[in-house]
């Protein structure tokens, strides 16, 4: 993912994190769920913020052995609220359970409100049962006992994702928005690569020193690691656009053209990735798009 002309700066912070509670900093712990795949790496990252009264960032998905490891976690501190990045079940659907466990109220992204599932069919779909008690607008700030915390709205990876500046670190929960293990499932028709772009530049622009993602380890250097994976996005455009002015015209055909050795798990994905830079270029009038009429939808340079 680093420029392929650099040395990779990046390699340590693509190691699986531990499952077990570590210490990041003085205000945030981390836990890491069961729920390995590959999209989710060793599992979904939980973050407790604070001490004695604390913040759940992404409680993870509806497991109870999770459950009951986070409330191990806090021991006697007290959960006063849960805070969500976005509504892909792996994050958000243990919220309803550890408000019943703790009274804590749930804070933070906005339901989910598209159409389909916002994954294509991907593994994590959208949680519909996600009831927030409050909803936090973009640049709106929660205060909790000895913290605050900014969202930031980075549609994108989904439309209703928020990242979560933790301020008095500098630190940035980046939920699915910037990953150091992987690049982000950007699948329409919830997702969308206009708008993740977009989100790449607003939290290029800011001065967070560290990224706390969900899932993987943290991502240092993140100014200098949204450049290299905004690049990296640009060229996959580029490679498009020359597969298809070689007359390649169909999802499938180009996922085998751009995508080099892909692994067959991620083919899906590659294929929602693809068509979400189609759409992307269809907006800025450099993709012509023919509607099926039976079979695959076919795509031309305009
Ligand atoms: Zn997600």
């Amino acid at each position: 993912m680093a420029d392929e002309n650099e040395p990779d700066l990046f390699a340590d912070a693509r190691q699986a994190p531990p499952r077990a509670l570590t210490r990041l900093s003085p205000l945030v712990r981390r836990l890491v769920a069961p729920n390995a795949s590959p999209f989710t790496f060793n599992g979904t990252c939980t973050y407790i913020v604070g001490k004695g009264a604390v913040a759940v960032v992404d409680p993870g998905p509806a497991d109870e052995a999770h459950l009951k490891a986070i409330l191990a976690a806090v021991g006697g501190e007290r959960v006063e609220t849960i805070l969500v990045t976005h509504t892909h079940r792996d994050h958000s659907a243990l919220a309803n359970r550890l408000r019943q466990a703790t009274g804590a109220r749930v804070v933070g992204a906005g339901p989910f409100a598209s159409k389909g599932d916002g994954t294509g069919g991907l593994d994590s779909s959208h949680d519909r049962d996600y009831t927030p008690d409050a909803v936090l607008g973009d640049g709106e700030r929660f205060y909790g006992s000895g913290f605050a915390i900014e969202a930031v709205a980075t549609p994108g990876h989904c439309a209703n994702h928020l990242c979560l500046a933790l301020l008095e670190e500098r630190a940035l929960f980046s939920g699915d928005h910037v990953m150091a293990w992987s690049t982000s499932v950007v699948a329409p028709p919830d997702g969308s690569m206009g708008a993740y772009m977009a989100s790449l530049d607003k939290v290029r622009a800011r001065d967070e020193r560290i990224y706390w993602p969900g899932h993987g380890g943290p991502v240092v250097e993140p100014q200098r690691y949204v450049r290299a994976i905004a690049h990296h996005r640009r060229q996959r455009e580029a490679s498009i656009l020359a597969a298809l002015a070689d007359g390649v015209e169909t999802i499938p055909d180009l996922v085998a053209r751009v995508y080099v050795g892909l692994d067959p798990s991620l083919a899906r994905a590659a294929g929602l990735s693809t068509l979400a830079h189609l759409e992307d270029l269809r907006e800025r009038g450099q993709v012509v798009a023919e509607a099926p009429v039976a079979g695959e939808a076919r795509f031309r340079r305009a």
